[in-house]
């Protein structure tokens, strides 16, 4: 694969862009592969990578069954954060919020991270409570944040409305290397990166059955034939149960469309994400000019990809009142995306009762911000059957009581 530089750029423009590669392959199915990933997301293609780049395993298909990066890593907010409160989060979503640091330059892809700072607004005494608990656990965790009071809030977002007409903002979360990256260009730097390592990417195939023999995965069936392999990660977010259903077991999780909107583009305004979770709407600007705005989920379970009306009614209610301004702008298009919910709100990384068989799931609202650490994590326990980051992550931990209660900081919170 040529590298991408600012060299290559001006050597291109010379002779009219006719000297671009195709950035992966169009791969065609191959009857057997050691390791077979379903769900080209972000975490799928994520543990691809790191499968091939720290333990050297590249016989890998990716198998899609729509196209590269369409479920939700094409539909969030972007947003990146660290800020957790229990151990075990702080330490997958650090190591992420690192690796985005440098993945433009670890994948010679653009994906446009930009550490900008993300705010989370305390507007009630309780979240004052804690947030600055949550500050202090992030200090014992190593995780950089700090509690800021409503002044440094003003002076950080000039247009937003400190005194609110129902909630006062008293403080924020503030964690200043949190920030944005540009979503799409993380599924496709990571499809290029797999490609160049000789694994397929095999977009418009659709698991429809996994194979097994005395307990143990031997395949999978796919809308374009039956393929081999010795083990398989199934990573499709909101289809997660459907996939579990299909190996024989069942998933603590739920399935509910989440729903973001953007504005027309303005001017520069606001250089920081802010997140107003009692009022609950967030908001950052893209570098195209768009106020990005993210909502809540809907109150029941569905597969829509298009969020229900009300919802939409509510978040813009709460931006209107922490950022006045936008009751002047116009709102150009709504999506939807199906995310998985599990109830303490924090991920699954684990081995299933089906031998050889791996699942990644439940990242719900927030799970862009966890791509490169959950692959990295991923990965190892797929090659290593175990991982320091997943150890807490099992599906085990439903049946023994032992939750990571993440419902405040990601119960709402993306
Ligand atoms: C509106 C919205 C806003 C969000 N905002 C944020 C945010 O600001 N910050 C943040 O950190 N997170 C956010 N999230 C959450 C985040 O987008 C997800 O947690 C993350 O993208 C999940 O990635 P994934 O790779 O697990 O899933 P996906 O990107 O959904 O990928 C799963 C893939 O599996 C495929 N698939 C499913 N079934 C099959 C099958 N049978 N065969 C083959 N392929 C199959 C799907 O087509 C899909 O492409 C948001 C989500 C939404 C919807």
């Amino acid at each position: 694969m040529k590298k991408y530089s600012a060299f290559a750029v001006a050597r291109e423009a010379l002779r009219h862009h006719t000297g671009w590669q195709r950035a992966w392959r169009d791969a065609q199915p191959k009857k057997r592969y050691d390791v077979i990933i379903v769900g080209a997301g972000g975490h799928g293609l994520a543990t691809a990578y790191y499968l091939g780049k720290n333990f050297g395993i590249t016989n890998v298909a990716i198998l899609e069954k729509g196209w590269l990066g369409g479920g939700n890593t094409g539909r969030n907010t972007t947003i990146i954060r660290s800020n957790y409160l229990q151990d075990p989060s702080a330490a997958i979503y650090e190591k992420a919020r690192s690796l985005y640091e440098t993945m433009s330059q670890d994948l010679n892809y653009n994906v446009m991270f930009s550490p900008r700072g993300v705010i989370m607004l305390a507007q009630t005494h309780h979240e004052v409570r804690g947030y600055q608990r949550t500050a202090h656990a992030n200090a014992l965790q190593g995780v950089q944040t700090e509690f800021i009071g409503p002044e440094k809030v003003k002076e950080l977002v000039p247009i937003i409305n400190i005194d609110g007409p129902r909630y006062p903002v008293l403080g924020g979360l503030w964690q200043r290397r949190g920030g944005t990256a540009r979503h799409d260009a993380v599924a496709w730097g990571y499809a290029r990166a797999c490609s160049d390592m000789g694994m397929d990417v095999i977009q418009k195939c659709e698991v429809i059955g996994i194979r097994q023999e005395n307990g143990k995965v031997t395949g999978v069936s796919t809308n374009r034939g039956d393929i081999d392999c010795d083990k398989l990660g199934m990573v499709v977010a909101g289809h997660s149960g459907h996939l579990a259903d299909m190996a024989g077991f069942r998933l603590p999780i739920e399935s509910v469309a989440l729903q973001a909107l953007v504005s027309e583009p303005i001017k520069p305004c606001m250089d920081v994400v802010v997140m107003a979770n009692t009022v609950h709407g967030y908001m950052s600007q893209s570098d195209k000019g768009e106020m990005v705005i993210g909502g809540g989920t809907d109150g029941y379970n569905n597969y829509t990809q298009r969020g229900s009306f009300h919802h939409i009614e509510e978040t813009v209610r709460a931006l209107v009142e922490t950022f006045p301004m936008v009751s002047r702008l116009k709102m150009l298009r709504q999506w939807g995306g199906i995310v998985d919910v599990t109830g303490d709100r924090s991920p699954i990384l684990s081995k299933t009762p089906v031998e050889g068989v791996f699942v990644n799931c439940g990242w719900g609202t927030g799970g862009f911000k966890a791509i490169p650490g959950s692959g990295w994590a991923m990965a190892e326990l797929m090659a290593k059957g175990r991982s320091p980051l997943t150890d807490a992550f099992g599906l085990n931990r439903f049946q023994e009581g032992r939750f990571i209660d993440e419902s405040v900081a990601a119960g709402v919170a993306h």
